[in-house]
């Protein structure tokens, strides 16, 4: 297969590093294009980024220039780590130019002819790109801390149904971007706040575990609380769930759900997909963001803890890296199930910038 060229925009950022990092190498596609806002646009890469990891910048991108985010960069498709200042009109200009995007930011993904997307839970979604009235099209990834939220209740979803969810989490430091939260109010501190992220954590969730019909997603029937925290963790969400289930369960049983969960990715051979999708460990210290992010490459979801709750039915605790598994990584893993579904190839950009037909 000839590999697709991917431009990233907002390729300076956090999310963009975990891009380029994870596009370095990638079997199916290239980086042809890094864009970022004007500050940036004329240098190369490693004049413009404050490169983050502890790795090297890849070789292959160390030399290229940025450019600005316009359409009519060379590529075949746009992955969109953008500041959510200022994604919302970009990657719309980008959709109606024809070209595909496959964003991180908040801006469209409530919308209903927008797929909210994690590929293990809601492929069919796709389907709503149908509904978008421009020659390319906008696909989205959710919310970082609502990423392992939902990949841990699809199994119990399906299993049990899900009445009641209480969320607390503990968000990790790079989930603020670069410079993110100052030292000075998160050295040896909790910050009980993180703006937008509650309604965020209560309302995507709904769109992704809903059913498609008739060509729109109907939201899944669920109450859910969040109360987000941001603490002194440099890579990883963690959450403490508690929920209600539709049908009684045992956590035993619960624990044989997230074991046992059909993955629809399985034999699918897409690159991103990790196996397993979720891992239950049975080890009460576990899982740890230190110890525990990293797996599968970041994008396993990892659930501990599973116990009886004395006010609702069941609680556990959830990981998920939330650069990777809930940004980056993510993206990157919707894009190969678009490829897969033949709805992303290299015609998708060529196309000419007109309206769809009807
Ligand atoms: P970030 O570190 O602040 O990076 C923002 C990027 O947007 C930079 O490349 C920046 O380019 C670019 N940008 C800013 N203003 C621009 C403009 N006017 N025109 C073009 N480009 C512009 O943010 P981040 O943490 O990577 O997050 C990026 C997006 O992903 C956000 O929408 C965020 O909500 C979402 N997200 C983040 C996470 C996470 O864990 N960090 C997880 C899920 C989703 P310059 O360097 O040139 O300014």
């Amino acid at each position: 297969m000839q590999k697709l060229r991917a431009g990233i925009l907002g390729a300076t950022g956090a999310v963009g590093q975990q891009f380029v990092r994870l596009l370095a190498d990638h079997p199916w596609f290239d980086i042809s294009v890094l864009a970022a806002s004007e500050r940036s646009a004329g240098k190369r890469y490693f004049e413009a980024v404050n490169w983050i990891g502890s790795d090297p910048i890849p070789d292959s991108v160390r030399e290229m220039e940025v450019v600005s985010c316009e359409p009519g960069i060379g590529c075949d498709f746009v992955f969109s780590g953008l500041d959510a200042k200022v994604a919302g009109g970009i990657e719309s200009d980008f959709a109606a130019a024809g070209y595909a995007v496959i964003s991180n930011a908040r801006n469209h993904r409530m919308r209903q002819d927008v797929p909210l997307l994690i590929p293990e839970v809601n492929p069919e979604h796709t389907a709503l790109i149908d509904a978008q009235n421009t020659s390319g099209y906008i696909v989205t990834n959710p919310n970082c801390s609502t990423v392992g939220l939902v990949c841990a209740l699809k199994p119990i979803v399906d299993a049990f149904g899900v009445d009641r969810v209480q969320v607390s989490t503990m968000q990790a430091l790079s989930g603020a971007g670069y410079p993110g939260v100052s030292s000075l109010d998160i050295l040896g501190n909790v910050v009980p706040f993180i703006g937008g992220e509650e309604d965020k954590l209560e309302t995507e969730p709904l769109k992704l575990l809903g059913a498609l019909e008739n060509g729109a997603v109907t939201p899944y029937r669920a109450t859910l609380s969040a109360q987000c925290n941001r603490v002194p963790v440099l890579d990883g969400h963690m959450e403490t769930v508690s929920l209600s289930l539709k049908r009684t369960a045992s956590p035993e049983a619960v624990v044989g759900a997230l074991r046992g969960f059909k993955n629809p990715l399985a034999g699918l051979g897409l690159p991103t997909a990790p196996d397993p999708f979720v891992a239950v460990f049975d080890d009460p210290r576990f899982p740890q963001p230190r110890r525990h992010s990293n797996l599968g490459r970041g994008m396993t979801v990892s659930v501990g803890r599973v116990r009886s709750c004395n006010v609702l039915d069941i609680r556990m605790v959830v990981l998920s890296h939330n650069t990777v598994r809930g940004a980056a990584g993510g993206a990157i893993l919707n894009a190969e199930l678009l490829v897969h579904q033949g709805r992303l190839s290299s015609r998708t950009a060529a196309a000419p910038a007109t309206e769809k037909a009807s």
